[in-house]
């Protein structure tokens, strides 16, 4: 792993889940996981935020929130989905109004398998994570800002044909 001269941030958005990887995700912050003490914060502000943590599949509702999220984040920023929902859609997929995973809605960094994804590898997703902000953060540094630019471009807009649910 990186050296890291920040405790990185992280920021968590629900999106269509069964609350199944959200209550993992709470588990990491528990004494018996205790990501803080590797620095990790959990903050409601994107503005502060160096990791947007998913969980959940993408639907005509969520795609918004989620995009606005992210476009808050200042660079490096990176994005971890969490769970077979957030990486493809998983049981939801066929639902009317899922689009499938969050990479539809926003550029992915790692994806974390498993339903629900187990603690170990959430943090394990967070830990390359830090390592793919460092590559970014040296990207800004020597001036690749149109790379970086085109890395974490917002693909376009998954319903912006169609008004509300397709
Ligand atoms: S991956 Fe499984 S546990 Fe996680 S939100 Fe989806 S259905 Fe729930």
């Amino acid at each position: 792993m990186s050296f890291m001269k920040k405790s990185p941030w992280i920021i968590h958005y629900d999106g269509s889940s069964c609350n199944g990887c959200d209550i993992e995700v709470l588990a990491c912050l528990t004494p018996l996981y205790d990501v803080e003490r590797f620095g990790i914060v959990n903050t409601g502000n994107p503005k502060h935020a160096d990791i947007f943590v998913v969980t959940g599949s993408v639907n005509a509702q969520n795609v918004p929130v989620i995009r606005q999220i992210y476009s808050q984040m200042p660079e490096p920023k990176a994005v971890v989905a969490v769970g077979i929902c957030a990486n493809s859609g998983g049981v939801f997929r066929e639902c009317y109004n899922v689009i499938g995973g969050v990479d539809k809605a926003i550029p992915v960094d790692v994806y974390v398998p498993g339903c629900a994804a187990r603690p170990e590898a959430i943090i394990d997703g967070i830990v390359r994570a830090l390592d793919i902000l460092e590559e970014k953060r040296a990207k800004l540094k020597s001036g690749k800002v149109e790379e970086l630019e085109e890395q974490d471009g917002l693909p376009p807009e998954p319903f912006a044909n169609k008004e509300g649910t397709p």
